[in-house]
């Protein structure tokens, strides 16, 4: 798997161009920077001016603090968790609080202490909904909170009518207040300078994924073929026998399976290249293993890439019947990961 960080930095940069001159651009980089390396890609990031990352959970701020140092905000969605004090206290992390317990917890546990709160504006997930919001609000705004945040539930659709919903309901609860604002991850930085607010928080777009389809790819993932075989018409390929050969054909077994996070759904239906010449999934794909269709080739490479510049992660997703997030955050450890650019 090559990881091209400058790709990630460009990225950044396109998607902090667009957020506006007012709006600083956070980098979202949970879930191990969305597989690709929380570590290197914050480092990454970091010599670009990135100065506030946000990760899922507290355990996830460690690999990231250790890669950054002291310097920059590592902010948690998931807040102040119980357990989570002393984590959140050493590292110098900033939590996100969710709920009255919260940050109830928080300012009993650690006054004084960085801290932001997520609004609920409509998504029903994370954060204060608004009759909790004004309960608390004067509490919170005396406790000088760093930022507020809430988070939109359909952004990748433009014309959803909740967009606009939770975009009135964010200044609903916010409007007045002398706090900087967060209401948009990659989606909603591209849907324009009133979803901006002081800050942007992209994760999806950095790696290269939709909604951001002007991103410059980031990940090259090329399997290496263990062994070629010729079938006879008739013969079958695979668990339960599901793909038949036609004609005679040349099928190639790539190293690579669900296992890896090639999720089986593609099966019979996705597609490995040559270069630039599709070659279709040929039956199950196996936990370890892909066999693929080779017959139109006039030569049988080393290698068959599955991420590539004739197939991004979003055409991967359409094959397995997802969303180009979960095919990166599925992509495993058995992975050999090259990286372009940055530091180790
Ligand atoms: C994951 C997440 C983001 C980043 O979203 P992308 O769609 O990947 O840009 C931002 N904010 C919150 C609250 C998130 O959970």
């Amino acid at each position: 798997m090559h990881i091209d960080l400058d790709a990630v930095a460009a990225n950044w940069a396109a998607l902090d161009q667009l957020s506006g001159p007012n709006t600083q651009t956070a980098a979202v980089i949970k879930a191990d920077g969305y597989g690709l390396g929380a570590g290197r890609v914050a480092r990454r990031l970091a010599e670009n001016g990135v100065r506030r990352f946000f990760v899922a959970v507290a355990e996830e701020g460690i690999a990231v603090r250790e890669a950054l140092g002291p310097g920059p905000a590592i902010c948690v969605f998931s807040g102040h968790m119980d357990g989570d004090t002393e984590l959140l206290d050493q590292l110098a992390m900033t939590p996100m609080l969710n709920s009255i317990e919260q940050l109830t917890r928080h300012l009993e546990a650690l006054p004084g202490h960085r801290f932001g709160v997520q609004l609920d504006t409509g998504m029903n997930r994370l954060g204060m909904e608004p009759a909790e919001w004004a309960a608390v609000s004067d509490l919170v705004l005396q406790a000088n909170p760093d930022l507020i945040m809430s988070h939109l539930a359909c952004a990748d659709e433009p014309d959803h009518p909740q967009n606009a919903e939770q975009l009135a309901a964010f200044r609903r609860m916010t409007d007045g207040l002398n706090v900087r604002r967060s209401l948009s991850a990659t989606g909603g930085i591209l849907l324009g300078k009133d979803y901006h607010f002081d800050l942007t928080r992209p994760g999806v777009g950095l790696y290269g994924g939709e909604p951001f389809v002007n991103a410059t790819p980031v990940i090259r993932l090329s399997l290496p073929v263990v062994q070629t075989r010729d079938l006879e018409p008739g013969e079958t390929v695979g668990y339960s026998a599901t793909f038949v050969a036609d004609k005679p054909t040349r099928i190639a077994t790539v190293s690579g399976g669900y296992a890896d996070g090639l999720l089986r759904s593609q099966s019979g239906k996705g597609q490995l290249f040559a270069g630039d010449i599709a070659c279709p999934i040929a039956g199950r794909v196996s936990m370890d293993l892909i066999s693929v269709d080779v017959t139109h080739l006039n030569e049988v490479p080393d290698y068959l890439d599955i991420v590539c510049p004739a197939q991004g992660v979003d055409d991967v997703a359409g094959h397995a019947g997802t969303i180009g997030y979960e095919i990166l955050t599925s992509l495993g450890a058995r992975y050999d990961r090259t990286y372009v650019g940055g530091k180790a």
